[in-house]
């Protein structure tokens, strides 16, 4: 991957090696499917809403090394989170990945850092934004019961 520091590169390998929450979900609120052909990568993602807040994250799927990291690195991230504080990740995971980070968000995005050297690799944007794609879809589903706006 050219310039992207050693560092990096080992948190992604090591993500793709053995991906956190990596299986299907029975009860949960959301389930969105992300596709790739650019590359191959192939992604579902399930999400457990419970009063605006994302309970658990799950995912499985196929594809390279930076799209199942992304999703591990993805679904440990927004865990714990609402619905907003979800959606606002993504867009900052978003900026990040295209090269347009504001000041402070290398640090405050934490692991998801990891995926700044994507944005010198623009074929390689579309494998770490699929997982985000897939958890916003998701998360625009509405469980039985769930409230919010
Ligand atoms: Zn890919």
């Amino acid at each position: 991957m050219g310039s992207m520091s050693e560092l990096y590169q080992n948190v992604i390998l090591e993500h793709n090696r053995s991906p956190r929450n990596y299986r299907t979900m029975e009860d949960a609120s959301g389930r969105a499917e992300g596709n790739n052909p650019l590359c191959g990568d192939r992604i579902t993602v399930w999400l457990k809403v419970e009063d605006d807040v994302i309970r658990d994250a799950s995912f499985q799927g196929s594809g390279c090394a930076i799209s199942k990291a992304s999703a591990s690195l993805m679904t440990a991230a927004v865990k714990g989170k609402s619905r907003n504080e979800a959606q606002r990740l993504f867009d900052r995971f978003h900026r990040l990945v295209t090269g347009k980070p504001a000041d402070d968000e290398p640090e405050t995005l934490g692991k998801l850092a990891v995926f700044s050297g994507v944005s010198e690799f623009p074929i390689r944007v579309k494998c770490a934004t699929l997982s985000w794609h897939a958890m916003a879809n998701a998360l625009g589903q509405r469980g039985s019961g769930a409230g919010g706006q």
